[in-house]
């Protein structure tokens, strides 16, 4: 990788400049990329999926890491022929046109595989739901987000930023912040700052039936945080339902944990 043009040289000479719509952010600086790389690796000869690789700065890193094979998810069309200069023929690097919404990676990769991006902030939340609760499960995630979604996402409870995003999250993965991004590192810089959370899936996650039945606690009970459970989730059983679990039905959504919500989706009827 370290015979080819800077990545701003090569933005230049394919005449690219980012675009707001598609959430384009990018990140020049190979130190940084490289160094989400180690955060997220050693991949040990796993394949690793990249959703939205723009000019290719976390792929450059990719390539250079034990990654087994490198699968692109990138909506602009602009970035593939820029894309295919990495490629070196060998047929590690695969490159897919379509928006990372609607892929199939059980299609793309074979075997655990690990999920490596800067995601475009105004996907990133519901591509981290798609990866944690759909039939197809990464081996580890190590992806960008806002600096506030990150901390939903690690959120514990008590907290402010304690919700339905942190429950989902952590039912499903271990998470933890790994890296904080001021946003200077970013070219065009965003208005906010960024953060890269490492997320384990669990081996017991919950099957997708319950992780249902939590969604519907869950948004029931944050839907009105500052209540207690016994109003918030009264449509759902209220008090009963909370004597059923074990959790205290005078009890508010920010101070129950995720093993606590838990047994209220079990012991919710489906
Ligand atoms: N990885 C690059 C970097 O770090 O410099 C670019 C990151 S930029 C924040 C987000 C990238 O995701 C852009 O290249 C954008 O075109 C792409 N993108 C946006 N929405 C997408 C989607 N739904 N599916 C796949 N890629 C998408």
């Amino acid at each position: 990788m370290t015979d080819l043009p800077s990545l701003r040289e090569t933005l230049d000479a394919h005449g690219l400049l980012a675009r707001k719509s598609f959430g384009q952010h990018f990140l020049l600086d190979l130190n940084v990329t490289r160094k989400i790389v180690r955060l997220a690796g050693p991949f040990e000869g796993r394949p690793v999926i990249e959703v939205g690789p723009g000019p290719g700065g976390l792929t450059r890193a990719l390539l250079e890491s034990d990654a087994g094979q490198v699968v692109l998810v990138e909506k602009d069309a602009r970035f593939a022929p820029l894309l295919s200069e990495l490629d070196d023929g060998s047929g590690r690097l695969t490159i897919v046109e379509g928006d990372a919404l609607k892929v199939r990676e059980a299609e793309l990769v074979q075997g655990p595989a690990h999920l490596v991006s800067n995601l475009p902030y105004n996907v990133g939340t519901p591509l981290l739901i798609k990866w944690l609760t759909g039939p197809w499960t990464p081996h580890a995630l190590t992806l960008m987000f806002q600096k506030e979604v990150a901390e939903r996402i690690v959120a514990r409870p008590g907290e402010d930023d304690y919700g339905r995003l942190a429950v989902i999250a952590q039912a499903t993965a271990q998470a933890r912040i790994v890296m904080h991004l001021p946003a200077a590192a970013f070219t065009p810089p965003p208005k906010v700052a960024s953060a890269v959370v490492h997320l384990i899936p669990r081996a017991d996650r919950p099957a997708p039936e319950l992780l249902k039945r939590l969604e519907r606690v869950t948004a029931a009970a944050f839907g009105q945080r500052r209540k207690m459970l016994r109003s918030s989730l009264k449509p759902l059983g209220g008090a009963a339902l909370c004597e059923a679990a074990g959790v205290d039905a005078d009890a508010r959504a920010e101070t129950v944990d995720v093993p606590g919500f838990m047994r209220l989706a079990r012991a919710l009827k489906s």
